[in-house]
């Protein structure tokens, strides 16, 4: 940082979270500081992108009408921003539908137990003939059992977050590259965020630090319970051209085309236009900030990779990613004002969905922020303070 930054709302992280904020309170007037360390582990970068909360396998009906007005919302989202001169472009965002997979006999239990669940809250998504699945994926390998679902998408949170950040730039935000060390403070009221080197006086503060909150939090003596949830995920590439359904003789579907493939009991693939094909997510609780690619989680990961669909044998290796999901630790987020504080907001704790969730979260809390009429978010922080 250089010189001081004055600001209405200083907003610590600008992972999709916190970028996401920026944005909105930009485009409701507000003068905005974007505080972003850009720490390593940043789990936007690394997340799949699967948006479909139609296929969400917890019996939480609340959580399903958020991750449905989440999924409408972040369509709009893109749509604002290519109104916004800062098009995210079709690769980022696809409605690309999911198939929900039993790979084996043993699975049925599994398999019924989520057919009837999302039969009975939506409409559209319909059982099919395992060999219907496979056409519509041709690396996948035997099926037991294969649910549709056309309304899921793929995301891309890197592209989207660079997006919402050139927005929220061209709008006058100030990106502030740094990491923020603590605040400054009247009684209940933050008055600044100190930084490495300089402050931003502010006049509210939004933490939306990820996996990286609860240490935001402790400068105000308040424990927040978000913790990182390590996730590893490979990236394979197919080369061109891509293969033929070998039973029906005719060329395969281009893999822009195919649907995210989200197995009852093993890793997902998502896929992404030209071959590749991402695999995921490991899900390492105990690693707190561990960042490192591990030989471990490569096996996994690759191993599970070729088990679902042999047909991803011969793809090149192309990367491994590495995100610490910010979970609390009810897995519900954390949106709102922070007890104790006049001028204190958060919005973090998306956990496995925030690349769906966080913008949407992000858009209750501006609009709490800047005293908007919003819908009331059901996932206040006051919800574990101590009475
Ligand atoms: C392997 C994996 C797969 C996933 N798949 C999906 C999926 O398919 N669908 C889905 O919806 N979600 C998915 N997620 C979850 C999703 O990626 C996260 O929930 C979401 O990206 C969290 O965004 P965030 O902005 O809160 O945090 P982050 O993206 O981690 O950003 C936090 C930012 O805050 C900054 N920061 C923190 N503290 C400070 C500070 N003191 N000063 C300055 N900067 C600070 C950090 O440097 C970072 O840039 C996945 C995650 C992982 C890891």
């Amino acid at each position: 940082m250089t010189g001081g930054v004055s600001a209405d709302v200083a907003v610590v992280g600008g992972g999709l979270v916190g970028t996401s904020v920026a944005y909105e309170l930009t485009c409701a007037g507000a003068s905005v500081a974007l505080i972003d360390a850009s720490h390593p582990g940043r789990a936007s970068d690394a997340g799949a992108g699967i948006v479909s909360p139609e296929t969400f396998q917890e019996r939480d009906t609340q959580w399903f009408e958020f991750g449905l007005s989440a999924a409408a919302h972040l369509r709009s989202l893109v749509a604002r921003l290519a109104e916004d001169g800062a098009d995210p472009g079709p690769e980022a965002f696809a409605q690309c539908g999911s198939l929900v997979v039993a790979l084996a006999e043993h699975e049925d239990p599994w398999f019924s137990e989520v057919l009837e669940l999302v039969h009975a809250r939506t409409s559209g998504i319909v059982e099919i003939p395992v060999g219907e699945a496979r056409a519509m994926f041709p690396p996948l390998g035997p099926l037991w059992r294969a649910l549709h679902s056309p309304t899921a998408a793929r995301v891309d949170g890197r592209t989207l977050c660079a997006s919402l950040r050139s927005a929220a730039l061209q709008r006058g935000a100030t990106l502030v590259s740094t990491e923020a060390v603590g605040v400054d403070r009247r009684a209940d009221t933050v008055t600044a965020v100190r930084g490495v080197s300089d402050v931003v006086s502010c006049g509210a503060v939004v933490l939306a630090g990820g996996a990286w909150s609860a240490g935001a939090a402790r400068w105000l003596d308040v424990e927040l319970p978000v913790t990182p949830t390590k996730g590893q995920i490979v990236h394979v590439v197919l080369p061109g051209p891509e293969p033929a359904d070998p039973g029906a003789g005719a060329p395969g579907p281009r893999s822009d085309d195919w649907p995210i493939v989200q197995p009852i009991l093993n890793f997902y693939l998502v896929p992404w236009p030209g071959g590749r094909v991402v695999c995921g997510g490991t899900f390492e609780v105990e690693a707190g900030f561990d960042t490192r690619p591990t030989a471990g989680g490569l096996r996994d990961l690759l191993r599970e990779c070729v088990a679902i669909a042999p047909g991803l044998a011969g793809a090149t290796f192309s990367e491994v990613r590495v995100g610490l999901r910010p979970t609390s630790s009810d897995d519900r987020p954390l949106l709102g004002p922070l007890p104790g504080f006049t001028n204190v907001h958060v919005c973090t704790g998306h956990g496995a969905n925030g690349l769906l969730l966080g913008p949407y979260s992000a858009a209750l809390v501006a609009a709490g922020l800047a005293g908007t009429p919003a819908t009331a978010t059901p996932y206040g922080p006051a919800r574990f303070s101590t009475p």
